[in-house]
């Protein structure tokens, strides 16, 4: 197979994804057969960066593809509830917790810390080991570089909330499973719903993938906002993979700084 060949098939395949992503489950094929000619013709060279489609985030209802295309009903926005709990409920309700395989390795159950009333949350996939033995988020050497990225939009740490999807962590530090993620989220959501932050950063592929159900990567969906019922959500890279590549390091100042001007912009 040619190389051009592979080409068209690959976007076609990414369009049609595309599609499937924006909620269009069928396209209409035409009547009339391309010729072998036609087909064959050079196709427009490949998109440089092809188009971010919206992220289908939980509990958002995806819009019709038939009313947004006519811009008639758009679906009202769903808000967050205000919630009455207290994050103190919430840890009595994990208590020691057993219900995913994770509790057979961890040490201590690591709760979200830091300033319940915060504006600014980040939120990453699960404790290390550090994080395991002190009962904390973001203690380790990558903890240390969150606090430095938090300090460099000019905020201390203890102004925010730190938290992750899964609090226990994960032998050998691999990632959460699908099914240990969906188990733990909840709680997290629980307690967003308290602290109602008007930002939410989701650090690395992991964290963002299970916060938010996204399929797409983190090099696609970081820098720019998505939404989780009212709440600006950026994604970016996590800090240990800035620890392993300080090159993508710029691009993470580049979304802190977007987070920065926002939070400005929205006292
Ligand atoms: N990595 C995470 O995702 N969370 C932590 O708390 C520590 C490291």
């Amino acid at each position: 197979m040619s190389k051009e060949l592979r080409n068209i098939i690959t976007e076609t395949k990414k369009q049609l994804e595309h599609l499937r992503v924006l909620g269009v489950d069928g396209i209409q094929v035409t009547a009339e057969p391309a010729t072998v000619v036609e087909r064959l013709k050079p196709v427009a060279a490949p998109r440089a960066e092809p188009i971010k489609p919206p992220a289908p985030i939980e509990n958002v209802p995806r819009a019709d593809p038939m009313s947004s295309l006519f811009g008639e009903i758009a679906p009202p926005p769903v808000k967050l509830t205000p919630s009455n709990e207290t994050f103190e409920q919430i840890h009595a309700e994990i208590g020691d917790c057993t219900r995913c395989p994770l509790h057979l390795e961890r040490t201590h159950v690591v709760h979200t810390e830091g300033n319940r009333k915060a504006r600014l949350m980040f939120v990453g996939e699960a404790p290390g080991a550090d994080e395991d033995i002190q009962a904390r988020p973001f203690v380790g050497r990558a903890g240390q570089l969150l606090t430095k990225i938090i300090e460099a939009i000019g905020m201390k740490r203890e102004e925010v909330l730190i938290g992750n999807v899964n609090r226990c962590r994960p032998p050998g530090n691999r990632a959460p499973t699908t099914e240990e993620a969906t188990t733990c989220k909840p709680y997290l959501l629980r307690e967003i719903a308290i602290v109602q932050p008007k930002v939410i950063v989701v650090l690395g592929n992991t964290a963002m993938k299970n916060l938010l159900d996204t399929r797409e990567g983190i090099t696609r969906m970081r820098g720019r906002f998505l939404d989780y019922k009212g709440i600006k959500v950026m994604p970016t890279f996590h800090p240990a993979y800035l620890l392993r590549d300080p090159s993508k390091k710029r691009e993470t100042w580049e979304d802190l700084k977007m987070v920065r001007d926002y939070l400005d912009s929205h006292p």
